[in-house]
């Protein structure tokens, strides 16, 4: 436990917590707040905002850049979700980790019924099952098929500076929610960058470039890898990983985050 973890217990001794959205005591969200949230999940390309089916990358994006898509469960103009993202990150208030990995794999389990629904009305129309996953690009995490969850690396001094990794954090706890879901480590930073949310869109590319290597002691060929995240912007730093998983021989890249969007700068 780091002495920031030891306070904020303290205090949370001192000074009971209360609901995040509507104040009620002893609570740090409840139910009546996390049902009001509504579930937008993002259907539209990562890099270019054109509608595609379950949030793929488009045609026209697919040519440069390495993202297969991106999941995000809510647009960050949410201000609910933007207060919990602000007090999980920035306050250290840990026990958000586990409202908001709830909130995603609820998101994830809707699209796989949605999916299954789908593939169903695919097999009564005489569609062979091996045939249904080329249709429309059913990401595999929807598909129920094994995935490989690789959170986005911080780098160590910054990690060290907050006292966590938030993907990591999240990450674990979607896990437990899904036997399909391993969580791998393969991915981590090469070098410090300056914080994304303080630049703009190509900047952000720049900064991202060659910011992480591989630890090669894990084979991803011919794996399904979905990096996490808190939420994605320009999906500069998602695209650069998937470049490197791709260069390693993986099947597929995809997103999954809380939030989609513009986040409020720290
Ligand atoms: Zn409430
Ligand atoms: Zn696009």
């Amino acid at each position: 436990m780091t002495a920031k973890q030891v306070f904020s217990s303290f205090l949370d001794l001192v000074f009971p917590c209360s609901c995040i959205g509507c104040g009620k005591e002893g609570i740090w969200l409840c139910a009546k707040c996390f049902d009001s949230i509504p579930t937008i999940l993002a259907n539209h390309c990562p890099f270019c905002e054109k509608k595609t089916l379950f949030g793929n990358t488009c045609d026209d994006c697919k040519n440069h850049h390495f993202l297969d898509g991106a999941i995000s469960a809510i647009p960050y103009s949410n201000e609910l979700v933007l207060s919990m993202i602000h007090s999980w990150k920035y306050d250290s208030v840990h026990q958000m980790t586990e409202y908001l990995a709830r909130f995603v794999s609820q998101s994830v389990f809707r699209a796989q019924r949605r999916v299954k629904m789908r593939a169903q009305k695919f097999i009564e129309q005489g569609i062979q099952k091996t045939d249904i996953n080329s249709f429309g690009s059913i990401p595999a995490i929807l598909a129920n098929m094994d995935i490989l969850l690789q959170p986005i690396p911080l780098h160590p001094k910054k990690e060290k500076e907050r006292g966590f990794n938030q993907a990591y954090a999240l990450a674990k706890y979607i896990a437990q929610n899904f036997k399909t879901f391993h969580i791998i480590d393969i991915v981590e930073r090469a070098k410090k960058t300056t914080a994304q949310a303080t630049l703009s869109g190509t900047d952000r590319t720049i900064n991202i470039s060659n910011a992480f290597a591989l630890n090669q002691k894990i084979s991803v060929k011919h794996k399904h890898i979905v990096l996490v995240d808190d939420v994605i912007t320009t999906a500069s730093t998602s695209d650069e990983c998937a470049r490197l998983l791709k260069n390693a021989g993986c099947t597929s890249v995809w997103a999954l985050t809380i939030a989609y969007g513009h986040p409020i700068k720290a």
